[in-house]
């Protein structure tokens, strides 16, 4: 690999006069977790690596192949997939595995999911539970990670909300608010198009506690489920990802307390 590196520090050295180190930190992958290594190219894989891909291309071909077309129809993911992924650890493989994760690299997560979209599109949204295992991992307090984490790795699909009817690309355009009251916030709005909505028991909620400071006022709660006021509604029919679900949701006067808030760091 470190010949890998110098090769290249050779031949871009002649256009800009970096260092060697340099070139290391500029090649290096940031995205990595805290408890994860610095690495260096994406293109070369690691042993690790390399055997997962592997190994979840034909869990892919085995396991979710057959039941493709049963699962677009119905719209809904099969229990025994669901289980699949949990049990083969690819609902949390760039956990910390003091949380019950894998630990793997976060490029061991993508080539997992770019594994499954060769297979199914709609199935390719769970593993690492999307955005959110990382998110919380990165982002969360140290009571948030130790509640939710281990669950997600085990038997818990989460959902990450963003998007409203009027704010997709432009995300910073969302109209849902919270607004404090104490010691806690009390949401309200509406998020569409929320994968997974059907499955999930934890939300990633995106909302302004602050419009008057535009979108610095952008923040992000651990919703339940159950929380009173939150209503799933029912999923929108797509074509080739209709086994994971894609729900609007509604936030009438959610109360959460202020400790959902994810602020960690
Ligand atoms: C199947 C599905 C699942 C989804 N799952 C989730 C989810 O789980 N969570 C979530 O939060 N969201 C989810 N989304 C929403 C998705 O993130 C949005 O659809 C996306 O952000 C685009 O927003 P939009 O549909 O409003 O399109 P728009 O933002 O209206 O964009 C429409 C078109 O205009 C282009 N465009 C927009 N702005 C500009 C610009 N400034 N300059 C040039 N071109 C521009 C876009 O590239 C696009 O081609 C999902 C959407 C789908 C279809």
């Amino acid at each position: 690999m470190n010949s890998t590196i110098k090769s290249l520090h050779k031949i871009f050295n002649k256009q800009a006069n970096y260092s060697y180190a340099v070139w290391r930190k500029l090649l290096s992958n940031t995205t990595n977790l805290p408890h994860q290594p610095t690495r260096f190219p994406l293109t070369d894989l690691t042993e690790d690596e390399l055997m997962m891909r592997d190994t979840v291309a034909r869990l892919a071909k085995e396991q979710i192949a057959p039941y493709v077309r049963e699962m677009e129809a119905a719209g809904n993911l099969k229990k025994s997939v669901i289980d699949m992924l949990f049990n083969n650890g690819l609902m949390s493989v760039t956990v910390d595995p003091k949380y019950g994760g894998a630990g793997a690299s976060f490029m061991t997560s993508i080539l997992s999911i770019e594994e499954i979209s060769k297979v199914d599109p709609g199935v390719a949204g769970l593993p690492d539970n999307s955005l959110i295992n990382p998110l919380i991992e990165i982002f969360g307090t140290k009571e948030q990670k130790e509640k939710y984490l281990p669950q997600l790795c085990t038997n818990m699909c989460s959902s990450f909300a963003l998007s409203e009817p009027s704010s997709g690309s432009d995300a910073f355009a969302m109209k849902t608010t919270a607004k404090q009251d104490g010691g806690d916030f009390i949401i309200n709005g509406s998020k569409m198009w929320i994968s997974n909505a059907k499955l999930a028991g934890i939300f990633l909620v995106f909302a302004n506690a602050n419009p008057s400071a535009g979108y610095k006022g952008i923040t992000c709660f651990i919703v339940e489920r159950d929380t009173p006021g939150f209503i799933i509604n029912k999923s929108e029919r797509t074509l080739g990802l209709n086994c994971s679900s894609s729900c609007a949701l509604n936030f009438d006067n959610v109360r959460v307390p202020s400790s959902i808030n994810l602020k960690g760091r």
